[in-house]
């Protein structure tokens, strides 16, 4: 299947959510999710429809693939990952998903987006360790150090990115040393960390794939 490339925010309103995937504009008043509270497409409006379990299992599946902008072959690949692992596998998709090299960069503030994240990685603005990564997927494990390649770090994008971090800080197990634009993974988060994720069920995604 070919990555979506429509308006972003389409996503959101089928979703009934906010996914907060353009970055800053998605905590202004320009964010349409409050002024359109349809669903996108033509066709009836208001249709009280019971969705089926099986629907709501599938709705928060999407929910979540469309937050970390993943296509559905890779997010299932890093659901099988999630349950080869010890513990509950929706809480290790979750921080299988939070570990992806394109989602620390966000977390880092590096990107104001995880797509925008995802391109700076792909098209080799990231070091891991010293040396160039391109792959997004790429599991970060805890103490890599993570760095903006020093001919990048002129970039705009990056350096208004950066802001961010002024504003809102970083999660607690990113470290960040914004003035050399290099941080880490101080620790493997836990589920209950991801704070932003706070309302999405993974129990419901485990019971998608079991049936
Ligand atoms: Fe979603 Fe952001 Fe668009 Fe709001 S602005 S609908 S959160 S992508």
């Amino acid at each position: 299947m070919a990555r979506y490339v429509g308006p972003q925010c389409r996503l959101c309103r089928a979703e009934k959510t906010k996914l907060f995937l353009k970055g800053e504009r998605c905590h202004t008043g320009k964010c349409p999710i409050a002024k359109k509270k349809n669903p996108p497409g033509k066709g009836p409006r208001f249709r009280a429809r019971k969705m089926s379990d099986y629907g709501i299992q599938l709705r928060e599946k999407q929910k979540l693939r469309r937050m970390y902008g993943l296509l559905e072959k890779q997010f299932k690949l890093t659901f099988v990952e999630a349950e080869r692992l010890r513990g509950k596998t929706g809480e290790n998709l979750i921080i299988l998903l939070e570990r992806r090299l394109d989602n620390v960069v966000y977390r880092l503030r590096f990107a104001n987006s995880r797509k925008q994240a995802r391109q700076l990685v792909s098209h080799g603005h990231i070091l891991v360790n010293g040396k160039r990564v391109t792959i997004p997927s790429y599991v970060v494990r805890q103490g890599d150090e993570i760095e903006i390649r020093e001919a990048s770090k002129k970039m705009v994008v990056i350096k208004d990115a950066l802001k961010e971090y002024t504003k809102s800080g970083v999660m607690p197990w990113i470290m960040l040393d914004p003035d050399a634009m290099k941080g880490s993974l101080s620790a493997i988060p836990r589920r209950n960390d991801v704070t932003d994720l706070s309302d999405v069920n993974e129990q419901l995604i485990v019971e998608l794939y079991s049936r």
